[in-house]
C-alpha cells in the first residue's frame, strides 16, 4: 500500500467507503483491495464500527468549507493517527512510505492514510477540491482531479439531472 504523490487512491477509496458502504468488515478489505491497497490487516471485533467512525470523521472534512476549518480537522486526524513515515518494499510493490505502525489494524491503517491522503490532495490540487455533488438531493462526494478543477457533480447523470432543471427554470421563469 502506498500514497501517489497526490493522494488520489486514499482519497478516492473514503469517498467509495462514504457513497457505498459495505455492510460487513470484508466488505471493507474488499473495497480496498480494489483501490490498490495490498497489506493485510490483523482482524480486530471493533473493525467495523471504526472504519465508519474514519469516514464520519472524514465526512466533516468534506463538509467543512473554509481551508482553515480543513486543515484543522485534518491536522487533528493526523496527530491522532499517523505516525512516523518509514520505508518499505512489502508485497513486491516497490519502494514506498507508509504513514503508520506495521501491525495497526484496518481502522487505524485507514485513518492514517485517508488523513494523509486527504491532505496530500488538497495541498497538491488545491484546497476546494473536494465537496459534495451540487445536485440536490444527491449527498456523494465529489473528489475533483480534474484538469480544471471545476467539477461540480458526481456523475454525468447528477449533472444531466441539473442542466434539466436549470433549462425548466430559465423557459418557466417565476411570474412576479
Ligand atoms: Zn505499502
Ligand atoms: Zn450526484
Amino acid at each position: 500500500m502506498h500514497l501517489n504523490p497526490y493522494g488520489e487512491y486514499a482519497v478516492l477509496l473514503a469517498a467509495s467507503l462514504a457513497d457505498d458502504w459495505p455492510e460487513d468488515r470484508a466488505g471493507i478489505v474488499e473495497r480496498t483491495r480494489e483501490f490498490g491497497m495490498t497489506m493485510r490487516f490483523s482482524a480486530e471485533p471493533g473493525d467495523h464500527a471504526g472504519v465508519r467512525e474514519v469516514i464520519d470523521d472524514w465526512l466533516r472534512v468534506v463538509d467543512a468549507h473554509e481551508p482553515d476549518e480543513r486543515a484543522a480537522l485534518l491536522n487533528t486526524e493526523m496527530a491522532a493517527a499517523a505516525a512516523y513515515p518509514r520505508l518499505t518494499d512489502h508485497d513486491g510493490e516497490g519502494w514506498h512510505l507508509h504513514y503508520r505502525d506495521e501491525k495497526a489494524g484496518v481502522a487505524a491503517v485507514l485513518r492514517a492514510v485517508i488523513s494523509v491522503g486527504t491532505s496530500l490532495h488538497l495541498v497538491t490540487r488545491g484546497m476546494h477540491r473536494l465537496h459534495r455533488c451540487e445536485s440536490d438531493p444527491c449527498t456523494h462526494v465529489v473528489v475533483d482531479v480534474t484538469r480544471n478543477g471545476r467539477q461540480r457533480y458526481c456523475s454525468v447523470r447528477c449533472a444531466n439531472r441539473a442542466a434539466v432543471r436549470r433549462h425548466r427554470a430559465a423557459s418557466h421563469p417565476v411570474k412576479r
